[in-house]
């Protein structure tokens, strides 16, 4: 779960995924109300999370698995990574750049 690098306070769960969908770099810490960005490692950590459920159909497609099978299952795993996201979120004081 996210630490406020401020004050030090840590974030629920709720409150963190209830943010990420603001889907900016920029998010307040609702303790002591101060600016925090997720950081850089974070974000990078985040993007690859999100690409699994693109492919992890890949692998099930060439057993032949019934696509009725590999919808449930893409279902499932974007439920499993948006669940999950809250937990990779680190926070950060300064806007670190992208690259
Ligand atoms: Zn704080």
């Amino acid at each position: 779960m996210p630490i406020c690098q401020n004050c030090g306070c840590k974030w629920t769960w709720r409150e963190t995924f209830a943010k990420m969908f603001t889907f900016k770099n920029k998010i307040r810490c609702p303790s002591c109300n101060t600016s925090q960005y997720i950081s850089k490692k974070s974000r990078n950590q985040l993007s690859l999370f999100t690409v699994i459920p693109f492919l992890i159909w890949i692998p099930f497609v060439s057993f032949g698995v019934p696509l009725v099978y590999i919808l449930v299952l893409e279902f499932v795993s974007y439920a499993l990574v948006l669940m999950g996201m809250p937990y990779l979120y680190k926070l950060s004081n300064e806007e670190e750049p992208m690259w």
